[in-house]
């Protein structure tokens, strides 16, 4: 069967009666013809959403002593809205950290926040900004000369 599409006669309330027979998830996605991952799906709705809010409170991914993949942190809190630019944007937020060895220090911030303090950690500075803004002026200014645009 394709991807994510679900046989119309394939419920939450048919898992969960075969779920109460005692069927493990296992023989309940035989069964339906569906896979172990939408039987979960289906048996926990909310947990998709539940897992990845936890997620994005306990773990970040990025290369810790040289492994790349998902690591357990300790963030601090998650506020309402972008700790730079206060932009609420809560759900969004993503989490910034500056040192490998410390992930749990970091900063909740929205996604334009986050590339400028990747941009920072990466050596831009205010001499970068300045320039960023007059070339844009200066290249408006051209482009304000030339004939149909
Ligand atoms: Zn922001």
């Amino acid at each position: 069967m394709s991807g994510r599409t679900i046989p119309a006669d394939v419920t939450s309330e048919r898992a969960s009666s075969l779920c109460k027979q005692g069927k493990t998830r296992v023989t309940i996605a035989l069964e339906l013809g569906i896979s172990r991952r939408t039987v979960s799906r289906l048996l926990d709705p909310e947990g998709t959403k539940r897992r990845k809010e936890w997620r994005r409170i306990n773990v970040i991914h990025t290369t810790l002593n040289g492994k790349n993949g998902w690591h357990r942190v300790k963030k601090r809190p998650l506020p309402d809205s972008c700790e730079l630019c206060n932009k609420i944007s809560s759900p969004k937020l993503q989490w910034h950290h500056w040192d490998d060895n410390h992930p749990e220090l970091g900063i909740w911030v929205c996604s334009s926040c986050h590339y400028f303090t990747e941009g920072l950690e990466a050596g831009l500075t205010m001499v970068h900004v300045e320039k960023y803004l007059k070339l844009k002026s200066d290249i408006n200014q051209v482009s304000e000369r030339v004939p149909n645009r």
